[in-house]
């Protein structure tokens, strides 16, 4: 895929499934999660998977999603702790390190901007090791709204400093793709291949990568 590089100096990424594996997070969610609460209050996992997985579609698109001291009350288990049962699934993407180094070395300012709650990106970054690799980490909890509300890049742009008309965003998300094509932000990147076990399918709407290494020039 031809980028031109000349044309942007900003670069915005989001962690889940964009930058690491998100099969991390869907089985964390779908199976861990499930299977434990199953076994606490004696259900069998089918029918804890039928209550939870209704429980979570209740609160997509707000933090509440990935709040982990929300899950923990809600849930009566301690997600922090189940997260590190599992965290050896955590794992950067294929050519995530090699992009960096590039933006990197090319001047182009890097942030990390997730829905991730503080916990969970804690977690991930001291499993990866990829913190320093960015400008900075901006967590949408600290900002008080989702990718997924419109008001949520007018809201980071009163944090970071960025031209939307020279900034490259690269999500696993076509919602938030949506929010930042409505706040202007140019360049937009579907990453297609977000979990290493689920084959990917391109975006009708947007250009799609399945590795971020499509984007460095040949
Ligand atoms: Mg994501």
């Amino acid at each position: 895929m031809i980028i031109d590089w000349t044309t942007i100096d900003t670069v915005l990424l989001d962690m889940d499934g964009t930058l690491l594996d998100r099969h991390f997070d869907d089985h964390f969610w779908m199976e861990h999660v499930p299977k434990t609460w199953g076994m606490k209050h004696r259900v069998p996992v089918d029918e804890a998977k039928e209550y939870l997985y209704s429980l979570f579609r209740s609160q997509e698109q707000t933090l509440n999603w990935t709040d982990l001291d929300y899950w923990s009350d809600r849930l009566g288990l301690d997600i922090p702790l189940l997260k590190l049962e599992v965290e050896h699934l955590i794992a950067v993407h294929p050519g995530v390190t090699e992009f960096l180094a590039f933006l990197r070395l090319h001047g182009k300012k890097s942030w990390l901007v997730t829905n991730a709650h503080g916990k969970t990106l804690n977690l991930k970054m001291k499993k990866t090791r990829l913190g320093p690799s960015f400008d900075g980490i901006i967590s949408a909890h600290d900002l008080g709204l989702p990718k997924e509300d419109l008001r949520f890049w007018g809201r980071l742009h009163e944090k970071i400093p960025f031209d939307p008309a020279r900034t490259l965003l690269g999500e696993d998300s076509e919602t938030n793709l949506g929010t930042a094509a409505a706040y202007g932000i140019r360049h937009l990147i579907y990453v297609s291949r977000f979990s290493s076990v689920i084959p990917p399918t391109p975006s009708e709407r947007y250009r799609s990568i399945h590795y971020f290494t499509e984007l460095l020039p040949a």
